[in-house]
């Protein structure tokens, strides 16, 4: 095993220091697998943030003016330092988030590749020369960093979520002031660390830990943070899009989820069956494009139930650490309780437990994958997010039922689909309404291409070219007189 001590930071870098909570307050972190506590983070609130602005500021205007070589450099170092320790970062995100080793190193492996992609995808950051309606004038249109960026980050993918946020606002010369999710501080402290390995100057990136309301607060009061990027639930996003109207910041807004994810009788089967273990039971089911309901055409129903069953109950569970564990625990009690809830009420509503459904043998937040059959539109995870390793399965007729139902939720984030017809494919981009749609496949997050959602999944997309959007302010210069 990998040590990860090096990366575990009990700290807080503000201006360039490590500190502690003025009042020295600290917050308990414990490993979700064995409820052992791993250590503190700070407890920091609007006091400590405002000292992160201040900084941030002030370390805005000479980074803003780094050359794009030296941007382009500092990331190359950054992805570096993340590689190099891609063992004891992903060792830390297990043993605080829960999740199986494996998928650990690869959101590490992600984040690598998010900021390689946008020290590669800021040099064609390009403005443009518009043609002028008159010949004594040039019109040009330029892009520059916003300023301060505040980031807040969810627990579900602590390193990630912070890479595609992080990334492209230093590739652009922007500030950072970081609230990580206090379940997984320590993945988003390690960012802290490797931007100082990196050699990022003082204040460039700061990163604290605490109230969400007191960091949350000061970065939307302050007027000198002029973005702020979130993923969360939708509930808090809400909040803060009310809150970032008083200072007009730009917001992006990674919000909560509700997949549908639909198999169609000309299907493959298996291809359908991998895809949708693998959208399902990521991060035992904590991811917001977890396929959140799976539909089923009447004609394949039964033999796909019988083989997401199976594949279901192959499931090992465990430690995420252990050799072979595909599932681990949940993040906290809340999230188990919450999983209990929706499978009593499809049970009463008429659905059937075919597999799982309880808490594990093994105890702390462990739980058992499920599959529930007889799935219906009036249950309450057809319009809400589960976020639980629980697979509900609805049966459906024809195309523009399907169609329907998927749609009939607030969220707009991301819809699978399992199709051989081509055409159906493409009435299907058209009809859902979803901000991503894969097409046989289950794992769609690729650095190239950008992640977001419609209706209430959010606004603002993060990879991509689009993803450097949010980070740059557009300024339109006439320069007259030259004839
Ligand atoms: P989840 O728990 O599903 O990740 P949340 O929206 O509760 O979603 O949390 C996401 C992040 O938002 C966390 O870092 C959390 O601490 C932070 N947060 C929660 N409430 C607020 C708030 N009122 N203001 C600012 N940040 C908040």
């Amino acid at each position: 095993m990998s040590d990860f001590s090096g990366y575990l930071c009990e700290g807080n870098l503000v201006a360039g220091q490590w500190i502690g909570a003025d009042s020295g307050e600290t917050i308990d972190v414990t490993n979700p697998a064995t409820g052992e506590k791993l250590g503190t983070v700070p407890n920091c609130g609007a006091v400590e943030t405002k000292r992160a602005i201040d900084a941030a500021h002030a370390a805005f205007k000479s980074f803003s003016q780094t050359d794009l070589n030296t941007r382009v450099g500092l990331l190359h170092r950054l992805r570096e330092a993340l590689l190099d320790n891609q063992e004891a970062l992903a060792q830390l995100l297990t043993a605080e988030q829960g999740k199986p080793l494996a998928e650990a190193r690869g959101e590490i492996g992600i984040g690598a590749a998010y900021v390689q992609w946008f020290a590669e995808e800021i040099r064609r950051a390009k403005g443009e020369i518009v043609p002028a309606p008159t010949g004594d004038r040039r019109l040009l249109v330029t892009r520059h960093p916003v300023g301060v960026v505040g980031m807040i980050t969810p627990w579900n993918f602590p390193s990630s979520m912070l890479a595609r946020k992080i990334a492209p606002a230093l590739a652009a010369g922007c500030t950072v002031v970081a609230k990580p999710a206090t379940a997984t501080p320590y993945s988003g402290l390690a960012w802290a660390k490797l931007c100082e390995e990196a050699g990022y100057p003082s204040g460039t990136v700061n990163i604290l830990t605490g109230s969400a309301r007191g960091i949350g607060g000061a970065i939307m009061e302050d007027a000198r943070v002029r973005k702020v990027t979130f993923t969360g639930s939708t509930e808090v996003g809400k909040e803060l899009i009310r809150q970032s109207a008083d200072t007009v910041k730009k917001v992006s807004m990674e919000l909560g989820g509700n997949a549908p994810f639909i198999v169609f009788d000309d299907a493959d089967i298996d291809a359908a069956i991998q895809g949708a273990m693998v959208s399902k039971y990521r991060n035992m089911g904590q991811t917001c494009v977890c396929a959140n309901r799976i539909y089923v055409q009447a004609g394949i129903h039964d033999a796909f139930v019988e083989k997401l069953t199976a594949a279901t109950a192959a499931l090992k569970v465990g430690n995420g650490t252990e050799d072979g564990v595909e599932q681990g625990p949940m993040i906290d009690m809340d999230a188990v309780e919450k999983v209990e809830q929706f499978i009593t009420d499809a049970t009463e509503k008429g659905g059937k437990v075919v597999q799982g459904g309880k808490r594990h043998a093994l105890g702390q937040t462990f739980f058992e994958p499920t599959v529930v059959t007889g799935a219906t539109q009036d249950m309450a995870f057809a319009t809400e997010e589960i976020f639980g390793p629980l697979s509900p399965v609805f049966k459906f007729d024809s195309e523009e039922q399907v169609v329907e139902m998927a749609n009939a939720t607030d969220f707009g984030l991301c819809a699978y689909v399992y199709t051989r017809d081509l055409g159906r494919v493409f009435r299907l981009n058209d009809a859902l309404e979803y901000g991503m749609i894969g097409v046989n496949s289950g794992l769609i997050t690729t650095v190239e291409a950008p992640f977001g959602g419609v209706k209430e999944s959010g606004m603002g997309k993060e990879g991509g070219s689009q993803g450097l959007d949010d980070y740059l302010d557009t300024k339109y210069v006439a320069v007259a007189g030259i004839k």
